[in-house]
C-alpha cells in the first residue's frame, strides 16, 4: 500500500473561487457586471446594452463580404437577440468556438387587453413568463419595461419604475391574518396565475368615469397610446430594484436576471477583449431560453446557425466540416446547494456558491431526458482547459435525481452537429425576483471565457 500522505493527493479538493483571483481584479469585473445588470432587464435592454458596449470595442454590424482576421462583427435579430463574432487566423474548416448563453430572465408579460378595474382599483393583466414561484412575484415593486408599435408605424420605448421618482407596479397578496383557506393550499396554488394583477391606479377620471379611463388618459398623454394599441405591445414587470452586495464580507452579489446575464456579460466582455484569436469567436445572446428557445429570436431559429453559415460562405469554407471542428459552451446558470433545502440535493454532486464555475455534463430531468450530455472527451478538453487558465471550476447537477431539473441551450447546438458543454455560475433562488450569485465566481465566468477563446 502506497503512503498515506501520497493516498491523500488522489483525493479531489474544491477550489475557491476567490482563492485563485485577484480581489482588484473582481471588484472591477463586478461593479462593470452590475451596470450591465441594472440596464438589462428584458432581452431588449440586454440587446441595447450589450450592442453599445460591443460599437465602443469597434464591432460593426455585419455585411456580407470576406473578413480579414482580427474583424469584429455583430447581428442583431429582431432586437431581441444577439450575435457577435471575432475572426480567428485559422480556417474555419478549424472550427468555431462559441459561447451561447441567453439574455430573457422570468417575469410578468402583460396580456394583450391588459387594462382593467375592480374593487375602485385600477390593473394590468398578466401572464408569466418562465418558470416562477408565482408567490414570489406579489408585494414587491415592479417596473415595466417594453415597446408599444402604435398604428402610425411609431414604436415607443416604455420604461418606468428604474427612477427613485418613478411610479412603480404592484401585485398583492392576502394578508395573513385571513389567509386560513389560502395558506392550506399547495405551494403552486397559493397564488394562481390570474391572481398577478398589477396594481396601476386608484383615482377615478371623475364622478362618472372610473380608474381605467384615467389610468389610459395618463399613458395617452405620456405615450400617445389608445387601449387598442396594448394589444401590439410588448410589455413586461420585472423587479424594479437594482442589484445589492450580499454579505458582510461584500461577496455576494443579489440581483433580478441574473440568470442567465451572469453568463451572457463575461462572454460579452471576453469576445471584445480578445484580439485576433487563432480560431473564429462567437457569442450568442439568445431570447426566449426561459420558454423553450422557441421563436424567432429563440436558438431554435436557424438566425444562430445562419450566422455561422454566412460567415462560412464569406471566406469559402466548408460549412458542414467547420460546424463538425467547432466547440461550443453553452454559458447557463447552475443551481447551487441550497443548505436550507438540502433535501433537495444530493450534497457531493451539488454545485457550491464560490466554489467557481459548474460545469456540467448533462442537464435534464429524470432520466437525463431533454439534454444533450456531452462526451467524456469534450469534458476533459474543458476540464484541461479551465485549469491550464486558473479557472475555479466543480461540477454539479440540478438537485437530487428525479427531484426535477432544468434543460439549457446546448441541446439546440448539438442539433448542429457542434460538441456543446455546459458551463456557467452557480445562482442561489434561481428564478426568484432576486437571485443570488457569489462575486468571485462571476470573475471565473470571465476567466472560463478568455480561456476558452484563447484555446488554441
Ligand atoms: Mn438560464
Ligand atoms: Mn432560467
Amino acid at each position: 500500500m502506497m503512503e498515506k500522505e501520497q493516498a491523500k493527493q488522489l483525493l479531489h479538493t474544491p477550489t475557491k473561487s476567490h482563492n485563485v483571483a485577484d480581489e482588484a481584479e473582481i471588484e472591477a469585473f463586478c461593479a462593470a457586471y452590475r451596470s450591465f445588470l441594472d440596464g438589462a432587464k428584458t432581452e431588449r435592454d440586454a440587446v441595447k446594452a450589450a450592442v453599445a458596449l460591443a460599437e465602443q470595442a469597434g464591432f460593426r454590424p455585419y455585411r456580407p463580404g470576406q473578413l480579414e482576421p482580427g474583424a469584429k462583427v455583430y447581428r442583431v435579430n429582431r432586437e431581441k437577440s444577439l450575435l457577435l463574432a471575432v475572426v480567428g487566423q485559422k480556417p474555419l474548416e478549424e472550427g468555431f468556438r462559441i459561447m451561447a448563453s441567453h439574455i430573457d430572465s422570468p417575469r410578468l408579460d402583460l396580456k394583450p387587453m391588459p387594462l382593467y378595474e375592480s374593487g375602485g382599483l385600477g390593473y394590468f393583466k398578466t401572464h408569466y413568463y418562465g418558470g416562477i414561484k408565482k408567490y414570489q412575484w406579489t408585494a414587491l415593486p415592479l417596473a415595466l419595461h417594453g415597446v408599444v408599435c402604435l398604428r402610425d408605424g411609431r414604436t415607443v420605448d416604455v420604461c418606468v419604475g428604474e427612477d427613485g421618482d418613478d411610479p412603480v407596479l404592484y401585485v398583492t397578496d392576502l394578508m395573513p391574518h385571513i389567509a386560513k383557506d389560502q395558506v392550506a393550499k399547495k405551494g403552486s396554488e397559493v397564488v394562481g396565475g390570474e391572481t398577478l394583477n398589477l396594481v396601476c391606479g386608484s383615482l377615478p377620471f371623475d364622478e362618472e368615469d372610473g380608474v381605467k379611463l384615467r389610468v389610459l388618459a395618463i399613458l395617452h398623454e405620456k405615450y400617445g397610446i389608445s387601449e387598442r394599441d396594448f394589444a401590439t405591445a410588448e410589455l413586461c414587470a420585472v423587479p424594479a430594484q437594482k442589484s445589492r452586495v450580499v454579505g458582510f464580507d461584500g461577496s455576494m452579489l443579489a440581483g433580478y436576471g441574473q440568470d442567465d446575464k451572469v453568463c451572457a456579460y463575461p462572454s460579452l466582455r471576453a469576445l471584445a477583449e480578445v484580439g485576433t484569436p487563432a480560431h473564429t469567436c462567437v457569442v450568442f445572446l439568445a431570447d426566449k431560453e426561459e420558454i423553450g428557445s422557441e421563436g424567432v429570436t429563440g436558438l431554435r431559429s436557424a438566425a444562430f446557425a445562419d450566422f455561422l453559415r454566412d460567415l462560412c460562405a464569406d471566406a469559402g469554407a466548408n460549412e458542414r466540416e467547420a460546424f463538425r471542428n467547432s466547440l461550443c459552451l453553452s454559458a447557463d446558470v447552475g443551481g447551487a446547494f441550497d443548505p436550507s433545502f438540502a433535501d433537495a440535493y444530493e450534497a457531493g454532486n451539488s454545485c457550491y456558491l464560490g466554489d467557481g464555475v459548474v460545469v456540467s455534463k448533462y442537464t435534464g430531468s429524470r432520466g437525463k431526458g431533454g439534454c444533450s450530455d456531452a462526451s467524456a472527451e469534450v469534458m476533459a478538453r474543458v476540464g484541461r482547459m479551465l485549469d491550464d487558465g486558473n479557472v475555479a471550476w466543480q461540477t454539479g447537477e440540478y438537485g437530487k435525481v428525479d427531484q426535477g431539473g432544468a434543460g439549457t441551450v446546448a441541446v439546440e447546438i448539438a442539433k448542429l452537429g457542434i460538441d456543446v458543454v455546459d458551463v456557467g455560475v452557480p445562482v442561489l433562488s434561481m428564478h426568484s425576483p432576486v437571485e443570488l450569485t457569489a462575486k468571485a465566481d462571476v470573475f471565473a465566468m470571465y476567466r472560463a471565457s478568455q480561456a476558452f477563446f484563447r484555446e488554441a
